[in-house]
């Protein structure tokens, strides 16, 4: 088999998803080793410069995308990936499953005339070909999918994973884009993502409250069990879309891929969109009214019961074992 260079696509700026870059690179790097070929990385957009000190020590070789002065837009952004998949004639190109992948992937498929498989879990070479599993059904069916076309075009969710090997440091070199004369898209305002400071992704003890915490000021108790155990406090989405906290506390697929020591769902009923972001955790505890919730189905550990009964006490045997 011919040697096949892997092109990944990591995310800069502001918006970055962590696991996302960290995942690239374990999987791109496999591949890459495995066709015995080159593992490089393309970096476009705010903050580029910073993000590839930190990647280079994972890869062959690394590629900003320069737009000849124009700020960042995702036009110019498939043009550089189009330009380097040009030359480098790849085996792979890989995007994170994130909302500037899911924008990438499927037109840097079409140009490149092969599929693009979205959302995988896994992506591992396969005789000739590549296996890759990602859910169907909202998640109800993992399907294992064959491709042999290349080049692979998929994006990949951001969960965990261990740390890629050392190949660099990646040789570092400009690529340079022409903007579009006449783009179909164009850049309207940038709506930058609220931060408060707390990375739920990286947390080691999480308690995450739902809708059956009932009130706003009843996750206060989620809150301080958090705070007892030495963890974040984190939610599903209802509650973001309650307004009551922004997406960085948001647990499931729309929001963070998490994998704590522990979880404790409080009041989360267990819809597929929410496991898909908890499930791997080493031990769930759920606490739910509900005996038939399907939180009950991934959770170590079950309470059936009113939160407002059970979260005071364990706040108390919490802030006891302290
Ligand atoms: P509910 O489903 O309403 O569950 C509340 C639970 O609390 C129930 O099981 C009930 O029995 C229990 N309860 C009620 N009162 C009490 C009490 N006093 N004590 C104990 N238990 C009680 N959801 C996410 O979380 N994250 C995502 O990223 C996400 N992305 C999505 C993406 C898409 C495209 C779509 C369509 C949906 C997404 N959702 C996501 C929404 C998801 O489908 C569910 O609607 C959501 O997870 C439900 O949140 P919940 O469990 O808090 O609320």
């Amino acid at each position: 088999m011919a040697t096949e260079d892997v092109i990944i696509a990591c995310e800069a700026g502001l918006g970055q998803t962590e696991s996302g870059n960290m995942r690239l690179l374990a999987v791109g790097s496999a591949l890459a080793n495995h066709w015995g070929g080159r593992l490089i990385c393309l970096l476009a957009g705010d903050g580029a410069e910073e993000k590839a000190e930190e990647i280079s020590p994972y890869v062959h070789e690394l590629r900003i995308g320069d737009f000849a002065g124009e700020a960042y837009n995702s036009t110019n952004h498939f043009r550089a990936v189009r330009t380097l998949a040009g030359e480098v004639e790849p085996g792979a190109v890989l995007f994170a499953h994130t909302f500037l992948g899911m924008d990438l992937a499927p037109r840097i498929a079409a140009m490149l005339g092969v599929g693009a498989a979205a959302n995988c879990l896994s992506l591992e070479p396969e005789g000739d070909g590549v296996q890759a599993v990602r859910p169907m059904y909202r998640g109800r069916l993992l399907a294992r999918i064959q491709i042999e076309r290349r080049p692979v075009v998929a994006t990949l969710q951001g969960a965990r994973a261990d740390a890629p090997p050392v190949i660099g440091p990646g040789a570092l070199s400009t690529l340079s884009v022409e903007p579009d004369p006449h783009p179909k898209v164009r850049f309207v305002r940038r709506i930058d993502p609220v931060k408060t400071g707390v990375d739920i992704a990286k947390a080691q003890i999480i308690v995450s409250g739902g809708r059956g915490m009932g009130e706003r000021e009843n996750f206060e108790l989620v809150e301080n069990l958090a705070q007892a155990l030495g963890g974040v406090a984190a939610c599903s989405r209802p509650l973001v879309d309650m307004g009551w906290f922004e997406t960085d506390r948001q647990v499931g697929m729309s929001g963070n891929s998490v994998k704590p020591k522990l979880y404790v769902a409080c009041g989360i009923s267990g819809a597929l969109e929410h496991l898909h972001g908890m499930r791997d955790s080493d031990l769930i505890v759920a606490i739910n009214t509900d005996a038939e919730a399907p939180i009950f189905e991934v959770a170590q550990l079950g309470m059936v019961g009113d939160v407002m009964d059970v979260l005071p006490p364990l706040i108390e045997a919490a802030k006891g074992k302290k």
